[in-house]
């Protein structure tokens, strides 16, 4: 059986999304985090300077999203001027925050920065669940009011919610949330069983079939709702849009399409460089939620720790090298975990005869943490291949979503138009929606590659 992605070579990857643990410093005591933090100091954190250079060795060869995480970004004092530089290289720079060390002057200062997006995570939709899961009464009553000020200064906010067994039924309640707090995004994240999680990998993780329900629930409110959607750290929703959509055919149904309407994201990681360019540095941009298969660890993303250990994810502790001895790109490149994880065909156990291995791969941290094996197979997936499964046909259906356009209302030219499709198919639609709007403003009613770049451009300074 024929397979799509076996001669992918190593330095056609690059870096979309970088995780940079700014400090491991935090307020909190989540009992899921991966940093351990128990304490706002964290004397080993890289200095300014070295965090200059991380992102100067990054810019070198990529312009990935590079989302500022901790423990808890905020204390750190130089937070804001980090930001701005890697902002000046060309990335777009996302803030992962607890929201408590919001205030208003705050908000206000990630607005003038120019940060793309702050992520708050929410793990119940009020106070008794949130703060029982991060042990500090009161700390969902300030991660809202941190939403509600972004919010008030135009900030985009994503929510992003752990799922684990203390709130996995209360799912349409956080989505409820989510959209009453005017949320762009709701990422939800399965709990990996690393950091303090390893204390509680047992008795918080739902079983696979619960999983699986979820998933299936989000392929359903996907096609409702006008927010970015994504399961996280969820490889396999790829194969379960994968089947659903191939079941949906099966019986004749080809009246819903593959990117349901109103829907920004479905799941997974980023897959695309979009064909977004930076106007002043003419290097590839990609967009916020550039993600288009399931785990993209040491492929797409990567995890720089607060002392500059690179890692594949943040939650895979398998050290791919150190940026104070070795260059960002050369680990990127030469590093035997990246390489391992760039080459599916490698992958044992279940996944490795899966056929929906090159969409989906499996969590290899989950993998990781259950056997000490990152290669073999997702612990969290109730799919039992048979090996005799068709690689090229969930290939084919893979592509298909790349390739579909949404309906548009205006004239397009044949290349705005096959410009549109390398934008991720997730967000087209909403891109699409933003030019003709901007266009009809204009009173133009003809859309070429021009009008597109004038869209964007205007979009760009409001
Ligand atoms: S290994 Fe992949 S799916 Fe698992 S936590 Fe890391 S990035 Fe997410
Ligand atoms: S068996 Fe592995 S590759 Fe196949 S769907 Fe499950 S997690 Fe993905």
């Amino acid at each position: 059986m024929g397979h799509p992605h076996a001669q992918r070579q190593t330095q056609n990857f690059i870096p979309r999304l970088v995780f940079w643990e700014t400090t491991k410093g935090c307020n909190l005591k989540c009992i899921h985090c991966r940093a351990t933090a128990t304490d706002i100091s964290s004397p080993d954190d890289l200095s300014t300077e070295e965090g200059f250079q991380l992102i100067d060795q990054i810019a070198s060869f990529s312009k990935p999203i590079l989302v500022l995480s901790g423990g808890e970004p905020l204390y750190r004092k130089d937070i804001f001027e980090l930001a701005e530089y890697a902002i000046k290289k060309g990335m777009r720079v996302a803030l992962a925050t607890n929201g408590t060390a919001i205030t208003n002057e705050i908000a206000k200062k990630i607005k003038d920065v120019g940060i793309a997006r702050v992520s708050i995570s929410l793990d119940g939709h009020n106070a008794e669940i949130h703060d029982a899961f991060r042990d500090i009464p009161g700390s969902f009553d300030e991660a809202i009011r941190g939403v509600k000020l972004l919010r008030k200064h135009d900030v985009s906010v994503q929510i992003n919610n752990t799922i684990a067994k203390h709130n996995s039924m209360y799912m349409p309640e956080i989505l409820k949330l989510t959209l009453e707090l005017g949320a762009d995004a709701l990422h939800t994240f399965l709990l990996v069983p690393v950091g303090c999680g390893v204390d509680i990998g047992e008795d918080m993780q739902i079983s696979s079939e619960e999983y699986e329900k979820i998933l299936h629930w989000f392929y359903d409110e996907s096609k409702k709702v006008d927010i970015d959607l994504k399961a996280t750290c969820a490889p396999h929703y790829f194969r379960i849009r994968a089947q659903r959509i191939e079941e949906e055919k099966k019986q004749g149904d080809h009246s819903t399409p593959f990117i349901p309407h109103g829907t920004q994201l479905k799941s997974g990681h980023v897959d695309k460089v979009t064909s977004v360019t930076d106007k002043k540095t003419g290097m590839p941009v990609q967009a916020l939620s550039a993600m288009t298969k399931g785990c993209l660890a040491g492929t797409g993303i990567c995890f720089v720790s607060n002392t500059g250990g690179v890692y594949p994810c943040g939650y895979l502790p398998t050290e791919a090298g150190d940026i104070k001895t070795t260059h960002f790109k050369e680990i990127w490149e030469d590093s035997k975990v990246f390489a391992d994880l760039r080459n599916p065909n490698l992958l044992s156990g279940k996944c490795g005869i899966c056929e929906y291995k090159y969409i989906c791969e499996g969590c290899r941290a989950r993998a990781y943490a259950e056997t000490g094996d990152y290669l073999t197979e997702e612990p969290i997936c109730s799919y039992n291949p048979t090996g005799d499964g068709d690689f090229n046909q969930v290939h084919s259906i893979h592509q298909e979503a790349e390739g579909v356009m949404p309906e548009m209302e205006l004239r397009w030219d044949d290349k705005a138009k096959e410009g549109m499709k390398r934008v991720p198919f997730f967000v087209r639609k909403k891109a699409v929606q933003s030019i003709e709007a901007w266009a009809k403003e204009q009173g133009i009613s003809f859309i070429d590659s021009e009008v597109v770049a004038q869209a964007r451009a205007a979009k760009e300074q409001r």
